[in-house]
């Protein structure tokens, strides 16, 4: 029996390329950067699995240039990126990655919330360009943390993580909010189930770690931003478009929030002239929520094996529902 083809749309740890080649014929995208809408229609359309990043549009056009394509599997924890309900009709299993990258994702929140309440690109560059002249008594002055109190929006796995270390590090006061209420944040960490609007105006720090639906969209907008305390942090290491980014833009260039901590903007990368590359209070990542060696290497396990039962026609380890 002839292999089945699957195109694997950037290089990936080799452990789950060599998962796949082991069963497969695999078509590697070598390039650096993603296949543009044409090549990955080509090469995707005699494949029966795709292996895809966040940054692959697959839509159902896409689907329906593939007819004998089985199983899309996102090298990701978010599927935003996959029209899902259309890959449900044409009966195409959706697999991620979630779990692995929870604690490298949740780290990286804190690293971003800390150097954002201390003035970490400011001061850096400060002391870098030539700028540092002596030690100020009033110079690079940044947030306190302990004590304070921390909005989490979305208390899912990576939302748990963060409100973990930050409360049990930091002895921060947690609240949280959720469609539902989470018993072990509350039980283990003395969280507190809000409004989103209560949450905006009692949080210190508000940190975002919803996926990008719908409903999610756009919902830190200018009435969000005008809602939080003047001297909080914003931290965003879910997805871009959770943000109305000219909303958070003004927001941090009147001074009505300190400072955001960014791995994720809309678009990635931001446009060259976008303001936000030049803001002194932000501090911005190119999305790097999961890249560590460890859980890179996890993401592409997980990744290969979600295709490999796709393939067979078995249950994903791990399917979105
Ligand atoms: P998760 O465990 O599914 O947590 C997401 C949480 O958000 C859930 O508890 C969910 O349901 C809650 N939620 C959904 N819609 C909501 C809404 N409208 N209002 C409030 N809460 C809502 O997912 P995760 O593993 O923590 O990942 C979260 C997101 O982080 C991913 O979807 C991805 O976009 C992003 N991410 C980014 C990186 C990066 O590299 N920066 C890495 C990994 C993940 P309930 O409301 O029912 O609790």
């Amino acid at each position: 029996m002839s292999r089945r083809r699957v195109f694997v749309t950037r290089i990936i740890p080799e452990n789950g390329l060599e998962l796949l080649r082991a069963q497969c014929e695999v078509d590697l995208w070598e390039d650096a950067l993603p296949p543009p809408r044409d090549e990955l229609l080509r090469h995707a359309a005699p494949c029966s699995g795709l292996l895809t990043m966040l940054s692959d549009p697959i839509d159902g056009d896409l689907m329906a240039a593939c007819p004998d394509l089985r199983v899309v599997s996102n090298y990701a924890v978010g599927t935003d990126n996959i029209d899902r309900e259309t890959a449900r009709e044409r009966g195409i299993a959706v697999g991620n990655t979630p779990g692995v990258l929870t604690d490298a994702t949740a780290d990286l929140a804190v690293t971003l919330l800390l150097a954002a309440a201390r003035c970490v690109p400011s001061a850096g560059h400060n002391a870098t360009s030539g700028a540092w002249k002596t030690w100020e008594p009033c110079g690079h002055i940044g947030r306190d943390l302990v004590g304070q109190t921390l909005g989490i929006v979305g208390m899912g796995r990576i939302g748990y993580a963060v409100a973990r270390r930050l409360a049990r590090g930091f002895d921060m006061q947690v609240l949280y909010h959720a469609r539902r209420d989470h018993e072990e944040a509350e039980r283990v960490l003395g969280a507190r189930r809000v409004s989103f609007g209560e949450l905006l105006e009692q949080s210190d720090f508000v940190s975002v770690h919803t996926p990008l639906t719908a409903e999610t969209s756009g919902m830190f907008d200018a009435a969000a931003f005008q809602r939080m305390r003047p001297g909080a942090v914003f931290v965003n290491t879910a997805r871009g478009g959770v943000v109305v980014q000219s909303d958070l833009v003004q927001a941090l260039r009147e001074g009505s929030i300190f400072a955001a901590g960014l791995d994720v903007t809309d678009p990635e990368p931001p446009a060259a002239d976008d303001p936000l590359l030049h803001l002194p209070n932000v501090v911005l990542l190119p999305h790097i929520g999961s890249a560590t060696v460890g859980t890179r290497g996890r993401m592409a396990e997980i990744a290969a094996e979600n295709v490999l039962a796709g393939l067979g026609g078995r249950p994903l380890p791990y399917a979105v529902t």
